[in-house]
């Protein structure tokens, strides 16, 4: 096994010798392997930051994509747990994949739709829902499910989305954040601001 804290396995596997993991959340997208539905780096730091990992909790990331939330979550201390919920097959053996080749396969995977997929499993500190939160009873079984004190945060790029965390808001309080990141990129010659799509982030506290 690798030692998630010294070595990026996927630099090794590439021939590109080993690279130094850093101890802060938002590894570059790069080091994920992932088919463009990932929370992008900034805005994955400040989902870590808004989960506030303390020692020892558990996880849900919900609609886990490719798991780099819940990855981040466990990297940053090996005290730390993640179940990762995702509908999609694929999607779920590449959260698998991703989290060996970063040093934590004990990551739990379920294959699955939440709410269904989120029965009987153990109670979380925290949940970071990226997606499935506009289907159905998700966001109702999440906080059902969260320990008293947990944090719940869910990122919203899709306008249902966001229409959901906004009545959310208005329901049960917590804060609302808009986070907008543009990256400068080539434009010709020149170069600009390529804007990614704003996210809309609600945090709320059990
Ligand atoms: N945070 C992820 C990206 C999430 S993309 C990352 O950084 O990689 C949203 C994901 O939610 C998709 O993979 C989609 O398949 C999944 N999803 C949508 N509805 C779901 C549901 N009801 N249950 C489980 N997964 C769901």
């Amino acid at each position: 096994n690798i030692d998630p804290l010294n070595v990026c396995a996927l630099h090794v596997a590439a021939g590109e010798g080993a690279r130094i993991l850093p101890f802060v959340a938002g590894l570059e997208d790069e080091l994920f392997e992932h088919d463009g539905q990932i929370t992008k780096r900034e805005i994955r730091a400040m989902t870590l930051s808004a989960l506030a990992p303390r020692h020892g909790q558990l996880l849900w990331d919900i609609g886990a994509g490719s798991g780099s939330i819940g990855i981040e979550w466990m990297l940053a201390d090996p005290s730390l747990k993640t179940i990762a919920i995702e509908q999609s097959p694929e999607r779920a053996a590449r959260i698998a994949r991703n989290a060996s080749a970063l040093g934590v396969p004990h990551l739990a995977v379920v294959e699955g739709a939440a709410p269904g997929a989120l029965m009987g499993l153990p109670e979380p500190d925290a949940i970071f829902l990226g997606g499935g939160g506009s289907e159905a009873g998700v966001i109702d079984a999440a906080i059902a499910a969260l320990k008293r004190g947990g944090r719940l945060v869910a990122n919203a790029v899709t306008l249902e989305m966001e229409a959901v965390l906004l009545s959310e808001h208005a329901k049960r309080g917590g804060s609302l954040t808009r986070i907008e990141i543009a990256r400068a990129g080539a434009i010709g010659s020149m170069s600009g601001w390529r804007p990614a799509m704003p996210v809309t982030q609600w945090r709320w506290t059990k």
